[in-house]
């Protein structure tokens, strides 16, 4: 029997961390860290992650603002609002809550964003700098997942790890984390022939797909780890991820619970990013920014 992976608790302990960070950058700077999160429309969801994300930064001692813009915002518009944001110098984080209206083309829109600013880590500088490896800002989710599976102590140099999802937010990010620790790497997908065989061999699994209980407990390698990143409702309406998490304890060491496991992380990670990004800005050298 496996054991769960408390994000709950390791997602408070690094905002507690953030927090005493951005304390002392506010008596340094004479000012609170700020985060600005442009949210266009009324999708009830991101209604919903903008609140707690500006709820956390003010938790963490930090400025959290949220610009809300009507569904008929035209593509000018929140680029102009996202560059203005990135020329104000209280401005330390700019994250664009997604998904933008149709009549909106997101790339462009994240191309518009500073990439100093950026603790999303969708601009495809900061996407390129993953790639050479040589990052700089994150995206959180991934970032939150690898936080997780350093606090469980996982080997990942030479360790196999498959990763479950391709998407550029989740999937192809993990993968690279992975890689840039050693791990020997597989991304599957929808077209992914033969999944449950795949999965079997991976000494890290991390699903992150949006199926609910898709990973079966024979998918999941005796004493291996697994992270699960999916959001989904069952049949009556509760919260499950990707994996059949009683199933999985049966084999694997460790298993992230949902709730509980990867959604914390994202969070805590995000104000880790915007003091990281803080910090970049003022020149503080990277000896600094261990947390
Ligand atoms: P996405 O829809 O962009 O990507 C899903 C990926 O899964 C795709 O690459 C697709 O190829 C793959 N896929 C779909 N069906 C598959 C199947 N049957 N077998 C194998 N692969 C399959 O989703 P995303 O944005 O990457 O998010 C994935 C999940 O993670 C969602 O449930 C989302 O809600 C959740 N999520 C959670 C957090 C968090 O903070 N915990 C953050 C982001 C996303």
């Amino acid at each position: 029997m496996g054991q769960a992976i408390d994000g709950k608790a390791v997602a408070a302990a690094l905002r507690g961390r953030v927090g005493a960070a951005a304390g002392d950058f506010a008596a340094r700077a004479g000012r609170r860290l700020g985060l600005d999160v442009v949210l266009v429309g009324d999708d009830a969801a991101s209604q919903v992650y903008v609140r707690n994300k500006a709820r956390a930064c003010e938790e963490a001692g930090m400025r959290g603002e949220v610009h809300r813009l009507p569904a008929t915002t035209s593509q000018a518009e929140v680029i102009a609002l996202v560059r203005a944001l990135g020329a104000r110098d209280d401005v330390d984080g700019i994250l664009v809550q997604l998904p933008l209206p149709k009549h909106v083309d997101e790339a462009a829109v994240l191309d518009a964003v500073d990439p100093a600013k950026d603790v999303d880590g969708f601009h495809p500088l900061n996407g390129g700098a993953l790639l050479a490896g040589a990052p700089s800002l994150v995206p959180c989710t991934p970032m939150g997942c690898m936080r997780l599976l350093d606090h469980a102590g996982v080997a990942l140099e030479g360790a196999r790890a498959v990763v479950i999802g391709r998407s550029n937010i989740v999937g192809k990010p993990m993968a690279l984390l992975l890689l840039q620790r050693s791990a020997t790497v597989t991304i599957a997908h929808s077209r992914t022939r033969d999944l449950a065989r795949l999965c079997a061999e991976a000494d890290v699994l991390v699903a992150a797909v949006g199926r609910p209980r898709l990973v079966r407990g024979d998918w999941v390698k005796p004493g291996a780890a697994v992270i699960d990143v999916g959001i989904n409702r069952d049949a009556e309406g509760k919260l499950v991820g990707d994996v059949a998490f009683d199933e999985a304890i049966a084999r694997a060491a460790w298993v992230t619970p949902v709730p509980g496991g990867v959604g914390p992380m994202t969070i805590a990670c995000l104000l880790e990013n915007t003091l990281r990004a803080a910090w970049r800005r003022r020149g503080l050298p990277p000896g600094e920014l261990v947390l």
